[in-house]
């Protein structure tokens, strides 16, 4: 992490300690096999009226992020600076998540069990999640006694059109959404913080790989 000869661009030089953040959440994702190679991407909303979020660069590795792997985009997604890198091919989806005043950070992996979990529960349109103590690390949960759906969406390069798709199921839904999977991809969850969005993807992906372990046992 440490690289005495990187710069901080100046556009991000308020924002250091959710970059440091970010960072550190890429190199733990990483070792645990969640956010392997360049796949993956996080964010943070460090503005409000008007949003601007903070979206990990397209194309870095999730392992060894730099503090100029980071471009501040605006709700639709759109640069707010000239001469940053490119943002995340989905960012679009951050910026969804993000449009909830509630929301603070939303983080996406690639783990191998929530793609093997998409891929098996994709006829049934998502993934029941209940009776689990870990629910109890989702916000707004109190009890085991739960059921959280957890949608599928088909994996789509069209974004826009993922973006509507994700957006009707949230204003349907009967309970708050806490993330989502698409199909043979990944995991997308957020929270009020960067802390909230961590602990989410923690607990989603245990739930994840308890099912895909439950299943391998018969
Ligand atoms: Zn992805």
């Amino acid at each position: 992490m440490e690289n005495n000869l990187e710069v901080m661009p100046e556009h991000l030089a308020a924002h250091v300690q959710t970059i440091r953040r970010l960072r550190q959440f890429g190199e733990i994702f990483w070792q645990r096999g969640w956010s392997r190679g360049t796949s993956s991407n996080y964010s943070a909303v460090v503005q409000r009226h008007p949003t601007q979020l903070l979206v990990t660069a397209s194309g870095k590795h999730k392992g060894w992020l730099t503090d100029s792997d980071f471009v501040l985009v605006d709700q639709s997604g759109q640069p707010v600076h000239a001469d940053q890198p490119k943002a995340s091919a989905e960012t679009l989806l951050h910026c969804l998540a993000a449009e909830s005043e509630d929301v603070g950070a939303v983080l996406h992996t690639h783990s191998v069990w929530s793609t093997l979990m998409s891929a098996r529960y994709a006829s049934m349109g998502g993934v029941l999640l209940e009776g689990y103590e870990m629910l109890k690390g989702l916000s707004g949960v109190t009890s085991h006694e739960h059921s959280e759906w957890f949608p599928i969406f088909p994996n789509s390069q069209d974004i826009p059109q993922l973006v509507e798709q994700v957006r009707a199921e949230m204003s349907t839904a009967q309970q708050p959404l806490h993330g989502y999977l698409i199909h043979q991809h990944g995991i997308y969850t957020w929270g009020k913080d960067l802390d909230e969005a961590f602990r989410h993807v923690e607990i989603l992906e245990f739930l994840l790989e308890v099912l895909a372990r439950q299943a391998s046992l018969g």
